[in-house]
């Protein structure tokens, strides 16, 4: 077993390459197949046993059709009735935990074994190839959990490497400020780095304004954070080359990467990604299952995300389920004061007004938000004027009062996150 762990990843790999070739229906067959071990995995657990029972499941001849009646499963409900002793008492494989940031709230604990994590690295590995990552390239992660890049090979890393430049693993902390960040990347010569779109567009931006390119960066990968449009654009020309996305959560890996029509796809081995309470425009709330995770079962877990389905098949020909953007988080959405929810996508982005470095804004109340800002020599009056049209525009003629407040540094979450839009009114 100690042996063969290593290799398991790219077994992984080699079976969600050779799904791309199955038709749908092959793949919901699959997928099904996969879900009855997960369901049978959680019949030891008392939570879930209680909850097939309840819903007439048998976890033996479970289809997707009584799956989808099965209740969410809530953060809350996680974190009560999912200990991590309780794991560690009923098995006796050797187990890792990982822990969130708690950018989101409290922290939630994560266990798995030592195969878990072997698939969860395949997985990862997958998507990374899908966007363009290559064998021997060098990777530098700025912020965000050191298990991605373990995941990647870091864990399995010899020094020398690192010191020769090959297929070398580099981590920064987003503790230091953005010259500091530059002057090691500029050493590190990376040709692939992963970081937050609002880091990454912080960074870019700051290479823009001192005239430096740092020319071994081949690839950006983003994640984390939504990545707007203006961010996407900025980042692209500052670094000289593309940004790419991923949708991954600490809770279950990565869940969708972004192909080069730039939709998202699903990997079907590793989760069951629904939406549901779907609006007009396809837009809903994420609902996963993991498909590898038997330790520590996820069954219809609300991530609190909020993406787009695909109305049409993606051109790119991969039957995996496509996703056209993700929206945020639910308490993204600005509640009026009529009651009427609204994107951030209505008030637009606010990195194209002059001055403007970082910006982040809250919703205090129903009619009041505040705009907190780090702005540098070309931030006027204008542009204070601007911010405010155009919350007032997001806002339909609904009442509002704008304050726009000057940070010198703006907070970020633990874990580095910076939320762009954060709504008190949504979270209650
Ligand atoms: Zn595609």
């Amino acid at each position: 077993m100690r042996l063969r762990v290593p290799l398991y990843p790219f077994r992984v790999m080699a079976s969600i390459t050779r799904r791309e070739w199955d038709d749908p229906a092959s793949i919901i067959r699959f997928q099904t197949e996969r879900l009855r071990k997960v369901l049978r995995s959680a019949n030891r657990l008392p939570y879930y046993r209680e909850v097939f029972a309840g819903c007439n499941i048998d976890p033996e001849s479970c289809t997707m059709e009584q799956f989808s009646r099965l209740p969410i499963l809530t953060k809350d409900v996680v974190q009560q009735h999912f200990p991590e002793t309780y794991f560690r008492q009923v098995t006796s494989e050797r187990l890792r935990s990982i822990r969130t940031s708690g950018s989101t709230g409290t922290p939630l604990t994560i266990v798995m074994n030592r195969r878990e994590r072997a698939f969860r690295a395949g997985v990862l590995w997958y998507g990374a190839r899908k966007l363009g990552v290559r064998y021997l390239d060098s990777i530098c992660q700025i912020g965000g959990l050191p298990s991605t890049l373990r995941a990647l090979g870091a864990e399995h890393h010899s020094s020398l490497l690192n010191r020769l430049g090959i297929r070398a693993r580099y981590y920064l902390d987003m503790k230091h400020d953005v010259a500091y960040i530059a002057d090691r990347l500029s050493a590190f010569k990376p040709h692939v780095l992963i970081a937050l779109p609002s880091f990454l567009a912080l960074l870019g931006q700051y290479l823009r304004d001192h005239h430096r390119a740092l020319p071994t960066v081949r690839l950006i990968w983003s994640g984390g954070e939504v990545l707007m449009p203006s961010s996407r654009q900025l980042i692209e020309s500052a670094f000289g080359c593309s940004v790419v996305n991923m949708y991954s959560s600490f809770e279950l890996g990565l869940m969708a990467y972004e192909c080069t029509n730039a939709h998202l796809h699903s990997i079907p081995d590793a989760t069951i990604l629904e939406v549901v309470n779907r609006n007009a425009d396809g837009v809903g709330d994420v609902v996963v299952t993991s498909l590898s995770q038997h330790t520590m079962p996820l069954i219809r877990y609300g991530i609190g995300d909020r993406i787009k389905v695909s109305s049409s098949p993606c051109p790119c020909g991969v039957p995996f389920e496509a996703f056209e953007d993700i929206e945020g988080r639910a308490n993204d959405l600005l509640v009026l004061p009529s009651g009427a929810r609204m994107s951030w996508r209505a008030i637009g982005e606010f990195r194209n007004i002059p001055g403007i470095v970082q910006y982040q804004i809250i919703q205090r109340k129903t009619d009041h938000v505040q705009v907190y800002i780090q702005k540098n020599d070309h931030f006027t009056e204008a542009s204070v004027c601007e911010i405010k049209r155009r919350v007032q525009r997001g806002y339909r003629g609904e009442l509002v009062h704008v304050d726009v407040i000057e940070k010198t540094l703006l907070e970020r979450a633990p874990g580095g996150k910076l939320r762009a839009v954060i709504s008190e009114v949504g979270m209650k």
